[in-house]
């Protein structure tokens, strides 16, 4: 699983999300960011933030 926290991006927040794949992840982490930080324009460096800070979820069923 990949994992977003927002908190890595906006100090404080303790929203995350996590997805199969980043582009998931992104488009979740977009939607925070638009009703919970009030970012109406999400600008490209934003979407390049995001995907920075995703990292790897070692799950316990991982193979
Ligand atoms: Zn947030």
């Amino acid at each position: 699983m990949r994992l977003f926290e927002c908190g890595s991006l906006v100090p404080g927040c303790d929203w995350h999300t996590r997805a199969n794949d980043d582009a998931e992840v992104v488009r979740r982490a977009v939607e925070h960011m638009r009703t919970a930080h009030g970012e109406t324009m999400i600008r490209e460096s934003m979407v390049e933030h995001i995907k920075e800070r995703i990292v790897n979820e070692k799950a316990a069923d991982a193979a």
